[in-house]
């Protein structure tokens, strides 16, 4: 007799009710539950509220009869509702139910697939006769990884090792031995400015969806609970913009693949005020809702440049995204444990100010952060240059508290999880594991920025300006955030050269006085 599967909001693609390889019942009846404490405890984007709940329900929606989808204020208090309302088959499970009915311990003979963070592994972990069921929804698996991450104590744990560690294991992009074209590694045809005089990138746009009666609803209860007081949210929920169901995100992922990967790696790293998108995929929310299972995003691409559809940089660069990064961050979540979270090897104690907390992209006079906050604002999505090296290089050049930080991209990003967000915050944006994940900190003067984007031109800052009226705040940030930190940056062969920059600087003085001067007003 199959058990019920209870199933999280971030597995609604079919896979993670596929029977095979260690998944649930054939025929399970599915359980779902819409917790509301979940969406009270974090005031997160109004966008984000809506992609998830849209998303959750249209699931349901499709699943018909065999779900049992709960509101309820706990996912306690909804498994507990759920056991009663399943039609009870077996004496095993009557027992069970009949504790639960009486407020007693919950739990009963039910699988779930492992979830994506710590703390609901922990929920599901504790209770009764729940079966945790294997990870669904990354390449590699956790054993593997450990195998990897353990082949060779000496090893560091450097993203560029794994990743061609799952190139072999998973067969993509090989031939045979060999990485396809001969090179693992196309980041240097990667990272090119943005066309001058062009104001957007001039490729097809990513797929759009239309909202129905299902987004009605959800806003509707958005609203309401907004209106009564139980739930606040930051940023705009504008008509939704990413898929909220498996039709929609395939019909996304199709017309990246046809239309818009042929450009993706070229300006990979570039940024236009005007075409936020540029040429990047928009499947992270997909993804990590489990609509898209990153292995047929992995093997469309592939099959694109099989095809001659796609140069080899574009192909290269998207997999090196999904089969790399994405695939390393899960695992670097669980293997630097739980601790990890509280890391803060710069000591970092700075409170977020109120413009950055409101996403008052408006107080902001710096044309770049004024820009990417408004994206963030209005959208709950940028890129990954904005995230790191406008965003995330604020927060490091002002010392801001990397926990605070953390939860503030886990809150406004419609893609973000705890499980993605701890590794790309803590490590790679704000090098509060001192090195763990990447080798030196991540941020820069204006002048990669100015490089890097069409941002600098209409700023009342100049990138080249280290003090004045028209210091650009990234340009003096850097040099401050150098001066700080010297000794340990000294100490790093990535950045020494930098550090003896610094002694070089004969307006050092005054410009840590205008940056000490400038606190946390905005910028
Ligand atoms: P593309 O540029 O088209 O890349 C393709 C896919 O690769 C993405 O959809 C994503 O699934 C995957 N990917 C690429 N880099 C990463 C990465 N570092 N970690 C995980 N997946 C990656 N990504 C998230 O999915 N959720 C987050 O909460 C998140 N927070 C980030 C915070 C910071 C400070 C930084 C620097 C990066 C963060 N990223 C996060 C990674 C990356 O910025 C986003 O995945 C990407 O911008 C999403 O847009 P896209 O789908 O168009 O990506």
């Amino acid at each position: 007799e199959p058990r019920p599967h209870w199933l999280f909001g971030d597995q609604l693609g079919p896979h993670f009710l596929d029977p095979r390889h260690g998944g649930p019942d054939a025929q399970a009846p599915v359980i779902m539950i819409e917790a509301r404490s979940v969406l009270r405890r974090r005031r997160f984007h109004r966008a984000k509220a809506h992609l998830v709940l849209s998303a959750m329900r249209h699931r349901a929606a499709e699943l018909g009869d065999r779900v049992t989808y709960i509101r309820a204020e706990t996912y306690a208090d909804g498994l507990r509702q759920a056991l009663r309302q399943i039609p009870r088959r077996s004496a095993a499970r009557d027992a069970d139910a009949g504790s639960a009915r009486k407020g007693g311990r919950v739990g009963g003979p039910v699988t779930v697939c492992h979830p994506t963070s710590r703390a609901a592994l922990h929920f599901v972990s504790a209770l009764d006769g729940v079966e945790i069921l294997p990870a669904k929804g990354f390449l590699v698996s956790r054993e593997d990884f450990g195998e990897w991450a353990g082949r060779d104590s000496e090893q560091s744990l450097r993203l560029e090792g794994f990743y061609r560690w799952a190139r072999r294991r998973c067969d993509l992009l090989m031939d045979g031995e060999e990485p396809a074209g001969g090179r693992w590694n196309l980041d240097g045809d990667n990272r090119e400015p943005p066309p001058r005089g062009r104001d957007t990138l001039e490729v097809r746009g990513p797929w759009q969806p239309r909202e129905d009666a299902i987004d009605a609803e959800v806003r509707r209860d958005l609203d309401c609970w907004e209106r009564d007081g139980q739930m606040s949210f930051v940023g705009r929920d504008g008509p939704r913009r990413f898929p909220a169901t498996r039709r929609e995100a395939l019909r996304a992922l199709r017309r990246f693949v046809s239309d818009r990967l042929p450009d993706f790696g070229r300006y990979e790293d570039a940024m236009l005020a005007a075409d936020p998108v540029m040429s990047h995929s928009l499947l992270s929310s997909s993804l990590n809702l489990g609509l898209l299972d990153p292995a047929e995003c992995v093997e469309r691409a592939e099959h694109s440049y099989r095809s001659g559809d796609a140069p080899l940089n574009s192909v290269e660069g998207f997999v090196r995204q999904i089969a790399g990064w994405r695939e390393y961050v899960w695992h670097l979540y669980w293997h630097f444990g739980e601790d990890y979270r509280h890391r803060n090897a710069l000591r970092h104690d700075a409170a977020l100010p109120d413009w950055f907390l409101e996403l008052d992209a408006d107080a902001v006079t710096a044309n770049c952060l004024s820009t990417v906050l408004a994206q963030v604002r209005d959208t709950g999505w940028t890129h990954h240059i904005p995230r790191l090296m406008v965003l995330g290089s604020r927060a490091l050049q002002d010392g801001w508290d990397p926990a605070a930080v953390t939860d503030w991209f886990h809150r406004c990003f419609v893609d973000g999880y705890d499980w993605v967000m701890l590794p790309n915050v803590v490590g790679m944006s704000q090098y509060a594991d001192g090195g763990l994940m990447t080798t030196k900190p991540y941020t820069s003067g204006g002048a990669y920025i100015n490089r890097m984007s069409d941002l600098c031109g209409p700023c009342a800052y100049r990138p080249t300006d280290r003090t004045g009226d028209h210091a650009c705040p990234y340009t003096a940030g850097y040099w401050a955030f150098l001066h700080q930190h010297r000794a340990r940056l000294a100490a790093n062969h990535r950045t020494a050269q930098a550090v003896h920059g610094l002694d070089r600087l004969k307006d050092l003085s005054e410009l840590l006085d205008q940056v000490a001067e400038r606190g946390d007003s905005a910028p």
